[in-house]
């Protein structure tokens, strides 16, 4: 969070103008600030990632069957479903857990509309190889860019692969209007489109589509302005932890540590931890637990793959994801934020090397 004196100072002015939402000068500031910060010509604003992924998706007019991962948050597959299409599970490559291009095409039916992989804990999806496939096949791609604010890959933002990108802004996330999301995109319309479609599908006074709610609020956009400011210095203590951490536990038996892929510029959104039960002599769930009777609060994310919701029982292809279900079982997240010290990363990691047996 900034100081509550910054974010005081960014509000103030709203008790003269009493503009509060509906695209105020905040917003509007943010937008501005956003697309200079991303590298990216079209970007617009929402109340969350999710709504963000789901007005995308239905303003795309996409029918049909999707192809995706289950190895990502609940969002992903419920926004794909939501909007009435149909998700087809894809694998993902086991080097850094993002869609795997070589299993995609095999997925391909006369249903498929787009692809939508996720650039799962900031590392970048194979966008030139899934780029391609999708000008083969004639398909939209529309990627879950939730993890990966400010990364770019050889020099490229990654809101500008694909046919559009969606960002989250949710507070738990490395830049955060507390709840918050946009989406970038090549098409200029598509833009103008997706702010009638939160906005009621409102034209003045007629509606062109059957629109929802989901403008950003100024209380939100100021946040954002604030976090803005700090977010290269909070990108920066984060990648200390993370080089803790790696100096620490990489190299120990059993435990597949998370590295910057070649090329990319990360933002050090998470820190996953991979732990082989055999070589480690204790599960992922084993060392969750360790550190919890510490007080330390790692994460199973992702666990479940999505396919494996309650929801979908019955009602979609699980599809065969054998990498996806491996890394579910096995993956932990450690702590990771700018505040964490480097204290506080020997202590996890103190933690998690006593489980060793
Ligand atoms: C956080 C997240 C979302 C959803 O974003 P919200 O802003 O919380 O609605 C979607 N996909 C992934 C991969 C996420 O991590």
């Amino acid at each position: 969070m900034p100081s509550f004196e910054e974010y005081c100072a960014e509000i103030a002015p709203l008790w003269e103008s009493r503009w509060l939402t509906n695209c105020g000068t905040i917003h509007n500031h943010l937008v501005d600030e956003l697309k200079a910060y991303l590298g990216v010509e079209n970007l617009t604003l929402f109340t969350n990632g999710h709504t963000a992924l789901e007005i995308l998706l239905q303003s795309m007019e996409l029918e049909g069957e999707v192809i995706t991962t289950p190895f990502t948050f609940a969002s992903t597959t419920h926004a794909i479903v939501r909007s009435g299409l149909t998700p087809v599970f894809c694998d993902i490559r086991e080097d850094n857990y993002t869609i795997d291009p070589t299993k995609i095409e095999a997925l391909i039916t006369d249903k498929t509309c787009a692809i939508v992989p996720v650039h799962v804990y900031g590392n970048v999806c194979d966008v030139d190889a899934i780029q391609e496939i999708a000008d083969k096949h004639n398909l939209k791609v529309i990627y879950d860019a939730a993890h990966v604010f400010g990364v770019k890959k050889n020099g490229v933002p990654v809101g500008c692969f694909g046919d559009a990108s969606m960002f989250s802004f949710h507070a738990t996330k490395v830049f955060h209007t507390i709840e918050g999301g946009a989406v970038t995109c090549r098409d200029a319309e598509l833009i103008e489109k997706m702010g009638q479609f939160r906005n009621f599908g409102l034209d003045s006074e007629d509606a062109q589509i059957a629109g929802t709610n989901a403008k950003m609020n100024e209380f939100a956009a100021a946040m954002g302005i604030c976090n803005l400011r700090h977010v290269d210095e909070e990108i920066a203590k984060r990648k200390a932890a993370a080089e803790r951490y790696l100096e620490r536990l990489d190299g120990v038996e059993g435990l597949e540590l998370w590295h910057p892929d070649e090329g990319v510029q990360p933002n050090y959104a998470y820190f996953p931890v991979l732990v082989d039960p055999k070589a480690f002599c204790a599960t992922r769930d084993d060392v969750f637990d360790v550190l919890a009777a510490q007080n330390i609060t790692a994460r199973k994310y992702f666990y479940p793959l999505t396919s494996d919701f309650s929801c979908y029982r019955g009602r979609f292809d699980a599809g065969n994801t054998p990498i996806a279900r491996h890394a579910a079982a096995n993956i932990l997240c450690l702590p990771m934020y700018a505040g964490l010290s480097v204290e506080d990363v020997d202590r996890v990691c103190d933690a998690v090397l006593s489980c060793k047996r």
